[in-house]
């Protein structure tokens, strides 16, 4: 993989490309594909955002997101597109696998491939061209860098900048976690500058929720969470029972995780969700606990230090048995 300056030089030659990102776009990958693509299209390049799925409600006021394709539900016109791109810009994920069935798809096309992401180990083999770097707060971050970076600062408009801003805040926790440094606020104060809302889009990603959410999560937090102050940990398995009865969509248990860390003490959380094909965990940490070295050795997984989802193909009850069997073996780390 060379690095991302290498390709630079390329941008002054016209070309189509395809950006895409990780299943399930969260607000920093769909963030850092449209911001991206405003950005290449600025310069003249024919450009497709293609999400390897849909995407939750809360992301659909974004700049562009109307002309997202979804792989899922355009199968044969998103392969068409992609076998017809010079160049596959993978964003926000590490190895191609986080694109589902969009994998093969992308793995066959003769098209380049050009990572930028901040997750741990990336497969480098599979990229022609690469900036990878797992001390950045997001990709969005990172595209603020290409962009500065590749010469072309003046063309930050406020579509690029409130995609950016999306991207930084989400995945820094609204700017609390510790991947939070000088340059995520220099960026920030620069987006303002541009004239960045910022406060709008704190409304439109947190604010949008449905009452029947907010039963959800209070049912969660009544009947599906189990403390370990033993292990510093706390757990919720949701059933599929709980998804059909309060109508849950994509995104609706985006964040849950998170609350369990406000308990105090509790440094590993964890929750494992009854989705249609696999039981998809997600794991949170404070302090020094390593969530990503926790997924990948128990559930097919990764992602960062403090951050990071896995997967089982067990019952959500028999995941969350393992879960349990699993914690001693930590005893020591999660309580030192
Ligand atoms: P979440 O729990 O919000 O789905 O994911 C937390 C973080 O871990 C995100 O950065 C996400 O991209 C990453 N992640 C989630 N699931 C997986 C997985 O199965 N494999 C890898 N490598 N990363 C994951
Ligand atoms: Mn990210």
């Amino acid at each position: 993989m060379q690095s991302i300056e290498q390709f630079f030089p390329l941008l002054k030659q016209p070309f189509k490309a395809v950006i895409t990102c990780h299943q399930k776009p969260d607000g920093d990958a769909m963030g850092s594909t449209l911001a991206l693509s405003h950005f290449l299209q600025q310069l003249g390049h024919e450009v497709t955002v293609i999400s390897p799925t849909n995407w939750a409600q809360f992301l659909d006021w974004m700049p562009g997101v109307d002309q997202v394709i979804d792989f899922e539900a355009n199968k044969e016109n998103a392969t068409k597109i992609v076998n017809e791109a010079d160049y596959v810009f993978c964003l926000d994920f590490n190895i191609l696998h986080r694109t589902k069935h969009l994998e093969p798809v992308i793995a066959a096309s003769k098209s380049v491939k050009i990572l930028i992401d901040h997750h741990q180990q990336p497969d480098t083999a599979s990229f022609s061209f690469g900036f990878s770097d797992v001390k950045m707060s997001s990709t969005c971050e990172m595209i603020y860098d290409f962009i500065v970076q590749s010469g072309h600062s003046n063309l930050i408009n406020i579509d690029i900048a409130t995609c950016l801003y999306t991207g930084l805040m989400t995945d820094t926790g609204s700017f609390r976690f510790p991947s939070t440094t000088a340059s995520v606020h220099k960026i920030v104060a620069h987006l303002k500058e541009l004239g960045l809302q910022h406060a709008k889009i704190h409304e439109n990603i947190y604010d949008q929720g449905s009452e029947a959410r907010l039963k959800f999560m209070g049912n969660a937090f009544l009947y599906r969470m189990q403390v370990f102050p033993e292990y510093n940990t706390a757990i919720m398995a949701i059933p599929k029972t709980d998804i059909y009865k309060f109508e849950l969509k994509t995104g609706d248990t985006e964040g849950l995780v998170n609350y369990l860390l406000s308990i105090q003490g509790i440094r590993f959380a964890a929750i494992v969700i009854d989705r249609e094909e696999e039981r998809k965990w997600s794991f949170r940490s404070k302090g020094t606990f390593d969530v990503n070295i926790f997924a990948r050795t128990h559930f097919e997984g990764g992602g960062h230090a403090n951050a990071a989802g896995g997967r089982s193909s067990k019952s959500v009850d028999e995941t969350a048995q393992d879960f349990k069997n699993i914690l001693a073996e930590y005893k020591t780390q999660l309580t030192q």
